[in-house]
């Protein structure tokens, strides 16, 4: 280890991507990996997700989530990563020094690289501007889970359900787990935004789903006590229910970068990165769901194994520092909501993440088109929702010397 640094690298965020990374980390021979979780435990969202199916393609069997993060728990142990919980990062300085709280009190650490994993949340009631009384009853599904798969308890028994990205799909099966009986679920557009497929769940289970509709206000002095609810005609009408569990809209946990000397992204809300996972001070790297909302539990895992990779090997000089002007900005055209990485180190190769990851703003039918000084570089047809990601081969972007930016935009058919 450098001996001007605590640790050769320091990993925050004890989930898949930073398990991932620091084993990875370990493997390639790098001598002191620190692994800080503000957690009791590690293993991250998968410890309160308490269904399957996690871990197929990383260990080859189907793991029910706390079953997922004790596996990972236990690799980062075998593989000499010092671990350190109840640990809560609270700033981020510049060339890898971080201040962290523990039981003991404050403390700086410093190391040549620190990885940020720090995961995606949902967005609570606060960001969604959802008039009515503040009453007790209203949550997210992380806390839901947490409620019931970590601490047994049960916060409501007949919720409504607000929104159909997939993790609806998980917030029914741990309610019905606990025995808890949703009133029904509301989306705000005509479709879902997960597949089809999945909402077959909720009427299999005799829960109802209304679309077009609109959660208008919340009703209940102590407890909650209702929902009144528009629809798209604009007729209000009142629901029973004791609770109200908003689920996905989800957004990175980036609190550490924006309050840093780190570049965010207005698109993903999370750090900026070039395609090895590098931000804007290169002692920091970033990977799993704080890159951008939300991806699985293995796929940041596999995330997190490459940048951890890509760590060791910036460890021995073989991530050359990138010239003057030989980096790219990927901008976002018409229909784009998110690019990631955001800027790209030349000469583009598969390596580091190897992808371009592009969503949309709303489904959009249509080509997908990357385009450098104005030329066409990649195109594709795509039928293209918000939840789906969209991967452009970095390899086989057809580059020329002299350009500065990338653009990446969804023109719609005709
Ligand atoms: C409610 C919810 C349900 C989900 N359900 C599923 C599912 O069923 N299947 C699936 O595949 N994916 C699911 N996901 C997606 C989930 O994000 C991924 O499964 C995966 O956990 C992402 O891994 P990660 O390592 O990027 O982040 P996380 O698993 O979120 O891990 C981040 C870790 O960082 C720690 N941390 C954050 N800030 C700090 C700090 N300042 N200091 C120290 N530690 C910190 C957190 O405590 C956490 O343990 C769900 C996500 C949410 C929010």
């Amino acid at each position: 280890m450098n001996k001007r640094f605590d640790s050769d690298v320091l990993v925050i965020g004890g989930g898949p991507a930073g398990i991932a990374a620091a084993v990875e980390l370990r493997r390639c021979g790098v001598a002191s990996v620190t692994l800080l979780e503000r957690e009791p435990e590690l293993g991250g969202v998968p410890r309160h997700c308490g269904h399957p199916p996690f871990g197929m393609r990383e260990f080859g069997r189907v793991y029910s989530g706390p079953a997922y993060a004790a596996r990972l728990a236990k690799l980062a142990e075998c593989q000499g990563v010092q671990i350190r919980t109840g640990v809560t990062v609270t700033q981020l300085e510049p060339n890898g020094t971080v201040r962290i709280v523990d039981a003991s009190g404050m403390a700086t650490l410093s190391a040549a690289r620190v990885l940020l994993a720090t995961g995606v949340r949902e967005s609570p009631r606060s960001a969604r501007l959802v008039s009515g009384d503040r009453p007790i009853g209203v949550l997210n599904t992380g806390a839901l889970q947490s409620f019931v798969y970590l601490r047994r308890l049960m916060p409501f028994r007949r919720p409504l359900i607000v929104g159909t990205e997939l993790v609806a799909v998980s917030a029914v099966l741990t309610c019905l787990k606990a025995g808890i009986r949703p009133v029904g679920i509301i989306e705000a557009s005509a479709r879902p935004t997960t597949r089809r497929l999945f909402m077959a769940l909720p009427r299999l289970c005799r829960v109802p789903v209304w679309y077009s509709t609109q959660l208008e206000e919340i009703v209940g002095t102590n407890r909650v006590e209702a929902a009144r609810l528009r629809d798209q005609g604009g007729a209000l009408r009142a629901v029973d229910c004791d609770g109200i569990l908003f689920t996905g809209q989800f957004i990175p946990e980036a609190t550490l970068v924006r309050g840093s000397h780190l570049m965010l992204d207005s698109g993903t809300a999370g750090p900026v990165v070039d395609q090895y996972g590098r931000c804007s001070d290169p002692a920091y790297f970033a990977a799993g769901n704080l890159l951008r909302p939300v991806e699985t539990a293995g796929w940041s895992f596999r995330e997190g194994r490459r940048i951890g990779a890509t760590i060791a090997e910036d460890l021995q000089g073989g991530l050359a520092a990138t010239p003057k002007g030989a980096t790219l900005s990927v901008e976002r055209g018409d229909n784009v909501k998110l690019v990631m990485p955001q800027r790209l180190a030349l000469p583009l190769a598969d390596s580091g993440l190897g992808m371009l990851q592009i969503r949309v703003t709303h489904p959009v039918d249509g080509v997908l088109e990357v385009s450098a000084g104005g030329r066409v570089v990649w195109q594709q047809s795509v039928n293209a929702l918000p939840e789906r990601r969209m991967l452009v081969p970095l390899g086989r972007l057809g580059m020329q010397p002299g350009n500065d930016t990338l653009r990446v935009a969804v023109r719609t058919r005709p």
